[in-house]
């Protein structure tokens, strides 16, 4: 067993998306471009709904998946694959783009709450331009875990025997949302392959002798093990791991492919209406 250090700590930048939507993020920063396979991290919340309540009107994304978790309040959603719906706290949504969908994402507020994270991970070159593909799940859906003082919640991957219902078959994704209460321990083995980076965002958490406040990304060092533990707070954060995929990337914007040429494919595909592939069905059952 070798034990995952800390490689680097990127704090989260605070950047405005959508129609002007307040993010923190840290993963797709000048910091830490890409940590593959995953491409962007976005934590948003807020108690102020002018931070977020213009959403993510109708856009495109291709080559790449986007996983949506949501902790507090509540996404209404559409897309060009016929998906629409209301996805609610604790409920994951995965979407893979491939060769291209048209979406929107209108978060909203529960009892003055809307929190969660969009992680996008991408593709392997040759599912790029494969049919794109949905799963969603509700709270109810996710199996937890609760151990000595820590609340383990498996979105995807395993834990304590236990499986996440998001199937990943591209880059076997593991995702946690772990949560601490005050001095208690956390421990799992990943496989040494796996890129893995976790996200603080309640309390803070100690790695080895090194302290990790809320609204910092820990990318972890090569090993299989991770210790982590909280101090005299409770504290949250979620842990993901992913296969590194070891190909070129050229990305702008919502797409993101192997070449250039295929970037300006991407462009033109969506100008002339050639990005979906699958017929747009909104509004039908
Ligand atoms: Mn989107």
């Amino acid at each position: 067993m070798t034990v995952r250090k800390i490689e680097r700590v990127i704090p989260a930048l605070t950047v405005s998306e959508g129609a002007g939507v307040t993010v923190h993020r840290t993963l797709g920063t000048p910091a830490l471009h890409y940590l593959d396979p995953f491409l962007m991290l976005d934590h948003f919340g807020s108690k102020n709904p002018n931070d977020y309540i213009a959403g993510f009107p109708d856009h495109p994304h291709r080559g790449f998946i986007t996983l949506t978790y949501m902790l507090d309040g509540h996404m209404l959603h559409q897309d060009s694959m016929g998906n629409r719906g209301d996805l609610r706290a604790g409920g994951i949504q995965w979407m893979k783009a491939a060769s291209g969908v048209i979406h929107s994402e209108m978060p909203q507020q529960t009892n003055g709450l809307m929190r969660g994270f969009q992680l996008w991970i991408n593709l392997p070159a040759a599912e790029k331009m494969s049919q794109p593909a949905y799963q969603e799940f509700p709270a109810a859906r996710i199996p937890t875990v609760n151990t000595d003082g820590v609340h383990v919640k498996i979105i995807s991957g395993e834990y304590a025997s236990q499986r996440g219902p998001v199937d990943d078959p591209h880059t076997q994704v593991t995702y946690l949302d772990v949560a601490f209460a005050p001095n208690t321990e956390f421990r799992h083995t990943l496989p040494a392959v796996l890129s893995a980076f976790l996200y603080v965002f309640e309390g803070s958490i100690a790695i080895g002798d090194r302290k990790v406040a809320a609204h910092n990304l820990v990318v972890l060092g090569l090993g299989d093990s991770i210790t982590l533990t909280s101090a005299g707070q409770s504290a949250r954060l979620i842990l993901v791991a992913g296969r590194a995929l070891n190909e070129p990337i050229v990305q702008h914007g919502p797409f993101v492919m192997n070449t250039e040429q295929e970037i300006r494919q991407a462009f033109d595909d969506y100008r002339n209406d050639r990005l979906v592939r699958t017929e747009a069905r909104l509004g039908s059952a």
